[in-house]
């Protein structure tokens, strides 16, 4: 039989490959089969035909030969000896013979023969599909061989990809270089690979067309020379169909102004007798000064914390803006639905739904009952919401300044602790909102609805699931405002998604979608929670209007060690430190100042210097700087301990004075420049609460303020990506004028 794997192939051909998939061990399509879609969606392929072992060749295949064992189940050919490059015709049936016991000796039968044109060689890539549960098809890219196998250097994207975020994958690889033509290698066409990544995972590309059926592509190699790209190998593998993600809610458009400023708040499951969660947020509501009203609601007891209870939502007349439901798991149902047509939001705080197994129907009676209710569900298997204005707040002495940062929190006890850090990096929360298993109102729709709240400027987000970021992701890509978001990812674990056939599928694990998504959606990723309080920090308190100007930072403090350590750390971030062109260095000379400074970048000056205006030299310094580089960062570092021991008496207050003339050194520049301040203490009680209040009073003038280098560094480089995201965005609404 001869099958060519140029020819084009429609949806009932792929039906076919599926069902003879089903019927070979390897659950794969042949490699023809596979190689004849690919050619059907314009991705090269060499010249090639199936022949029976013995059967003549066809005189169009031109010399050298690769020839590969067709078995139905051997997945890797050559580990069996089922491939063997540069073959002339002559050699074809010794190689078959040769082939047919090397494949026994792996028990494998030799069924046939794919007799190809040797492509010339190039760099070895490798390009993979694998469908995720919730997410769709995730494409990855690596560089073939060693840098694969041992280093893993692979970036993922998730489907459907723009050219540009091709692009930016292969950016991501370590091993772009050598594609580039490092060290005299081949100059790879990246645009025929990008285009050809594009024709299998583009808005119109091959895997859009593919049946459910089909969960794991590898093209391992494409072989990319400065001419082509070609697809040399092609595994399709059939499998197992996931088991399809709930149906998504349908859009609503609830207004949440009330959940973040309720007037009157019923709560159910306090206890007259046994203070429980319930009891407490009833104590903290009334601590915080929640001025509404409380109503408790209790069967039983008439007096709950000395406030009146109803026994049951029924007898509530007037509409409650948010409910507190701290009731065993299956008695949240009815008790809610007693309150239909007059309860805004319900927040079930009560575990022993879905997260366990027998919860799983309680939960699915829960929404329906909320849903004919028209009540809005938060939760179950939460916390609680926190919101400042409202003074509403399920965490006890809650921070209650009313700020510009929402936070979505998959985890409740997470929450907790983002409050806190949060409020001790200086950030000022709008709301914080537990979601607990989400079975009604999503992360996504409170994104969407953040999006378009005035009051909310920074959106921080807690998830663990891959499937609720996608979410997320879209209402991202099709809304029309644009806000930072910043996103700290629990369960980044290593571990593959599934058993795999795929090189992709093994290398799909959770660790690196996550920045897949982050990359695409325009998101900051973060490790850990004193980062995401940082990058909030920065973001909430910067002006992001300012326009990303590069990539590059000037650094300016006391302590040289200081500062390199500085620059190290921005490196780590992407971020460099260049130093600054002559005519700057030589304004900067012709100051008049004691010795002892450098003034390269980092700019290293002795506190004898800062001590020159009692600190309004580091105005002059900055003036100069911002006018002749524009660098897209300024951190200026102090470290006030030592400023204040070696200064202090002599010179007031130096580090105030910095502070208000490198603000005024902004001002004045009007300069594309983000500053950031770094403030170290050396440790005393004195020098720390100092930096507390300095750190407040420049924040009030929007200049965020670190205590390490490190976070500074971080911050830089999420306020670099976020404004960039936002400029762009606006750019793209100017351009759809
Ligand atoms: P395997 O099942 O072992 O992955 P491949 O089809 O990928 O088998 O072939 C093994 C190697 O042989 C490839 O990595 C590539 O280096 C080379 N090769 C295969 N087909 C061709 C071809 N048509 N032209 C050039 N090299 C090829
Ligand atoms: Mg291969």
């Amino acid at each position: 039989m001869l099958v060519d794997t140029a020819k084009p192939s429609s949806s009932a051909t792929i039906v076919e490959f599926i069902a003879q998939a089903k019927t070979r061990e390897s659950a794969m399509f042949t490699e023809a089969e596979g190689k004849s879609l690919l050619s059907a969606f314009g991705i090269d392929t060499p010249q090639g035909v199936e022949i029976a072992v013995g059967e003549e060749l066809p005189s169009h295949l031109r010399e050298p030969l690769v020839v590969k064992a067709i078995s139905t189940t051997l997945v890797h050919k050559s580990d069996a000896g089922g491939v063997r490059v540069g073959v002339t015709r002559a050699e074809i049936n010794e190689v078959a013979s040769q082939m047919r016991d090397s494949l026994a000796d792996f028990g494998h039968k030799l069924d046939g023969l794919l007799v190809e044109e040797m492509v010339p060689a190039g760099h070895e890539i490798i390009v993979g599909a694998v469908r995720a549960p919730g997410l769709g098809w995730t494409v990855m890219v690596g560089l073939g061989g060693v840098l694969v196998e041992v280093f893993e250097d692979v970036a993922f994207g998730l489907a459907p990809l723009s050219e540009n975020q091709i692009r930016d994958m292969l950016a991501e690889l370590r091993g772009m270089k050598v594609l580039n033509g490092a060290r005299g290698g081949v100059k790879a066409d990246i645009d025929a690979l990008v285009a050809l990544i594009s024709r299998l995972a583009g808005p119109a590309g091959l895997l859009a067309s593919l049946p459910e059926d089909v969960t794991e592509i590898d093209l391992n190699p494409v072989i990319v020379s400065d001419t082509r790209a070609v697809a040399v190998d092609a595994r399709f593998v059939v499998g197992e169909v996931e088991a399809k993600p709930a149906a998504a809610i349908e859009a609503k458009s609830t207004d949440f102004a009330p959940l973040f400023a309720p007037r009157r708040i019923a709560v159910l499951g306090a206890s007259g007798k046994r203070p429980n969660l319930a009891n407490r947020f009833i104590r903290n509501l009334v601590a915080g000064g929640f001025d509404g009203t409380i109503i408790p609601v209790n069967p039983t007891t008439p007096v709950i914390e000395g406030l009146p209870a109803v026994a049951s939502l029924a007898e509530v007349i007037e509409p409650i803006d948010y409910a507190f439901v701290a009731l065993p798991a299956a008695r949240v149902a009815e008790a809610l639905g007693a309150g239909a047509g007059r309860v805004r939001f319900a927040q079930v705080v009560s575990s022993g739904f879905s997260e366990i197994e027998e919860g799983i129907e309680l939960e699915a009676q829960l929404v329906s009952t909320v849903r004919d209710a028209g009540i809005r569900l938060i939760g179950p298997n939460c916390l609680g919401t926190h919101a400042s204005a409202g003074k509403l707040s399920f965490v006890p002495e809650a921070p209650l300044t009313p700020g510009t940062t929402a936070v979505v929190s998959q985890s409740g006890g997470l929450s907790v602790d983002i409050l806190r850090v949060g409020a001790s990096s200086g950030i000022d929360f709008h709301s914080v909102v537990s979601i607990g298993n989400s079975a009604d109102v999503s992360a996504a729709e409170l994104v969407s609805s953040h999006l378009v709240n005035d009051e909310i400027r920074v959106i921080g987000l807690y998830l663990e699931s891959l499937s609720i970021a996608r979410e997320v992701l879209d209402v991202l890509d099709a809304a029309e405002t644009r806000k930072p978001v910043v996103l700290l990812a629990g369960g980044r674990t290593s571990g593959g998604s599934r058993a795999a056939t795929s090189h992709t599928g093994a290398l799909a694990g959770n660790h690196r979608l996550w920045p897949a998504i982050a990359r695409q959606a325009g998101i900051t990723l973060v490790d850990s929670l004193a980062d995401f309080a940082t990058a909030l920090h920065a973001l909430s308190t910067v002006d992001l209007g300012v326009k990303p100007n590069g990539n590059e930072a000037v650094l300016f403090g006391n302590g040289g060690g200081a500062s390199v350590l500085g620059a190290d750390a921005l490196d780590r971030q992407g971020i460099s430190t260049t130093p600054l062109p002559e005519s700057v260095i030589a304004e900067l000379e012709s100051l008049e100042v004691p010795p002892g400074n450098g003034f390269h970048n980092p700019i290293d000056v002795p506190a004898g210097t800062l001590a020159v205006k009692s600190g309004g030299v580091a105005g002059d310094i900055l003036k100069v700087v911002l006018a002749g580089s524009e660098p897209a960062v300024l951190i200026t570092h102090l470290n006030v301990g030592i400023i204040q021991r070696n200064l202090g008496a002599t010179h007031g207050d130096v580090t105030g004075t910095i502070i208000d003339s490198i603000a005024a050194a902004r001002d004045e520049s009007q300069s594309n420049t983000h500053q950031l301040l770094v403030l170290k203490s050396d440790g005393s009680a004195g020098t720390g609460d100092m930096v507390k209040a300095y750190a407040q009073r420049a924040r009030a003038i929007g200049i965020p303020v670190f205590g390490a280098f490190e976070d500074a560094a971080l911050a830089s480089r999420a306020v670099l990506e976020q404004s960039k995201q936002i400029h762009q965005a606006s750019l793209g609404a100017d351009g759809r004028q």
